[in-house]
């Protein structure tokens, strides 16, 4: 509407200058693989990966239509873009942009990817209010970096089933981290086998208050139920926002050179759950649980 288009374009305005890549200089980031390109790939049945080195970007392909989850830092935009063309897909047949939470290291670039593919940004209504001003929503020590703002064209509904072509994505609202983090499970089909894939929303602490967060007041209730929610998650894949998490590009590669189990680990949610709580309870200074690991993956460092 002529209205509030004038509105609309100043606040996307504010929010580009407020990004760290308004003046095309790469910003440092705490980790430089976050704008290091990765060759896009196939993971498993029609899922792509198609993130930089350091931070994931997942497209479903169907005969009707894309998926894309999660969209990186504002910069990787045209990396984003390159990768989804290069696997042989056309940008206008990503369909539906999904937003697994709001931070700029995962919905910085979904304002570009909205505007160059036309897909329709879906997210839990939890997260719209971050998304389309561009920065985050409740107190929050480590992560107020702001991003391009984009507008959400349909807010989610827990629970809800998102079809597209023969593709049926089970929305899973995992709310702490932000107030909107959302993941999904996927079955696909692998050798004969169906087997259970989540797309993980982060569940770090990550320098949020949990204790006397005015914006966020449910923030420590919400952390516990979504661990208790994804606990009860049988998965055989999961593909995290930070892919060192799983090492999904180490899977891939054992993968080229022909491991052909690289992918499957039905351990692993529980593994990172676990380490997620142990995380939580020091932030609440509850005392460690001595049956629990001592909060390390495989060497990984601290996910955001
Ligand atoms: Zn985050």
């Amino acid at each position: 509407m002529s209205f509030s288009y004038p509105t609309r374009l100043a606040g996307v305005a504010l929010a580009l200058a407020l990004a760290p890549a308004a003046h095309g200089a790469a910003p440092a980031y705490s980790n430089p693989a976050w704008t290091q390109p990765q060759a896009p790939f196939r993971i498993v049945g029609n899922i792509y990966y198609v993130g930089s080195k350091g931070l994931a970007a997942y497209l479903i392909a169907t005969p009707n239509g894309h998926i894309l989850i999660d969209g990186t830092v504002a910069e990787n935009a045209p990396m984003i873009e390159a990768n989804i063309t290069r696997l042989g897909f056309r940008l206008h047949d990503v369909k539906i942009l999904l937003s697994g939470h709001a931070h700029h290291d995962h919905a910085g670039a979904l304002a570009q990817l909205k505007r160059d593919t036309g897909a329709r940004l879906l997210a839990s209504p939890g997260d719209v209010w971050a998304l389309e001003h561009g920065r985050p929503r409740g107190d929050n020590a480590a992560n107020q970096t702001p991003w391009p703002a984009v507008k959400v064209d349909r807010p989610l509904k827990d629970g809800e089933v998102i079809r597209l072509g023969p593709v049926a994505l089970t929305t899973l609202f995992t709310p702490g981290h932000t107030p909107g983090g959302a993941s999904w499970t996927l079955p696909v089909t692998v050798d004969g086998e169906t087997r259970e894939v989540i797309f993980l929303c982060s569940l770090t602490v990550a320098g949020n208050a949990l204790v006397g967060n005015k914006a966020y007041p449910a923030i420590a209730a919400d952390y516990r139920k979504s661990f208790a929610r994804l606990a009860k998650v049988k998965a055989a894949i999961v593909l995290p926002e930070h892919p060192e998490l799983t090492d999904v590009l180490g899977r891939h590669e054992r993968e080229a050179k022909g491991d052909k189990h690289a992918w499957a680990d039905s351990g692993r949610l529980s593994h990172l759950l676990t380490r997620a709580k142990a995380e939580y309870d020091r932030a609440l200074g509850i005392p460690p649980n001595p049956s629990a690991n001592d909060g390390t993956v495989d060497g990984v460092a601290p996910i955001r």
